[in-house]
């Protein structure tokens, strides 16, 4: 029987996940990222994990589905840059995993993998135009345009995150601009907010419920939830920002179904709630009724899940 492997490569963690003929995941591990060691390390890191974990000889695996965060340029098979990795500067990947394994590859970008997996498993499963957008550290997003995966030119398509709204004033972001949606309404966002907030000496139940030394955007949301009026307005300005981006495309897009995915997403609805206020105010009217915004269902195995159905159609139109 051939087995297939699909990997989900992030800052801090990489999912891998052992598939059997029809792409059902048979087991799956989650492995720490050793992310200041370099994409060669990792790449070592990742072989040992598989042949070690599932106790398969790398003869049985027939293909390998590969997604990460980062600027993936399909048709030159490189990382453009990666955010979240450092090292990964016009890396190679394409041709570095075909030199570990002589087997049929698939590889895209994180957020493009999960809107698959949700689209094929998930909240978005009998729908053929979605955007997904996902909230964490960073701010991804992918299109599904007519039950096709929209790549672009060159595969940057989708990245919401980095919409400007406001390039002069607002703050730095990651892409080296000033102002995207990302420096707006992330974790890191919320995080930066909660801080500044504790310094201005304010009453605020944020700092009554940190659980570590730093404040994160999860103790923001904790303390919006105890009813902390500070906390609720840094979690309403980061929704009507998030809305104004989500709304921008999907007048463009637009899409049936907007699915919300990543860590954040998982604050329910103290945050869904100011979100789609918001992103209804602001879409075009005859839109408001109709496109839904939704939490993912798959979680965290959205991404390896999608590339691992996208090798297995790979695999189908090699075969046909
Ligand atoms: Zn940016």
């Amino acid at each position: 029987m051939g087995y297939s492997i699909g990997v989900d490569l992030g800052g801090t963690k990489m999912l891998i996940a052992l598939a059997g003929e029809g792409g059902e995941i048979l087991q799956s591990r989650k492995l720490p990222t050793r992310a200041e060691k370099g994409p060669e390390r990792i790449f070592k890191d990742l072989v040992t994990g598989m042949t070690e974990l599932f106790r398969v000889s790398p003869k049985e695996i027939e293909g390998l589905g590969f997604c990460m965060a980062g600027y993936y340029d399909r048709q030159r098979g490189i990382i453009i840059d990666s955010p979240n990795l450092p090292g990964w500067e016009n890396y190679p990947v394409q041709q570095q995993i075909s030199s570990l394994a002589d087997i049929p590859v698939v590889i895209e970008n994180d957020a493009n993998a999960a809107a698959w997996g949700e689209f094929v498993y998930g909240a978005g499963k009998g729908k053929k135009n979605i955007l997904l957008v996902t909230l964490g550290t960073g701010i991804g997003g992918a299109l599904i345009i007519e039950g096709n995966l929209a790549r672009g030119a060159r595969g940057l398509a989708g990245e919401i995150g980095h919409i400007p709204l406001l390039p002069r004033e607002g703050p730095f972001c990651s892409c080296g601009k000033r102002g995207c949606l990302e420096t707006l309404a992330s974790g890191t966002a919320i995080a930066r907010e909660g801080r500044a907030l504790l310094q201005t000496g304010k009453k605020t139940a944020v700092r009554d419920v940190m659980k570590g030394a730093t404040l994160q955007a999860g103790d923001v949301f904790e303390a919006a939830r105890q009813g902390d009026r500070c906390a609720l307005e840094i979690i309403d300005l980061a929704a009507w920002y998030l809305g104004q981006g989500l709304a921008i495309a999907v007048n463009l897009f637009n899409p049936e179904i907007v699915i919300v995915g990543g860590g954040m997403a998982g604050e329910g609805e103290i945050l869904f709630d100011p979100l789609r206020h918001y992103f209804s105010k602001m879409i075009i009217s005859p839109l408001s009724e109709e496109v839904t915004l939704v939490a993912a269902e798959m979680g965290e195995e959205a991404g390896v899940r999608g590339i691992l159905a996208l090798l297995n159609e790979s695999f189908f139109w090699q075969e046909n």
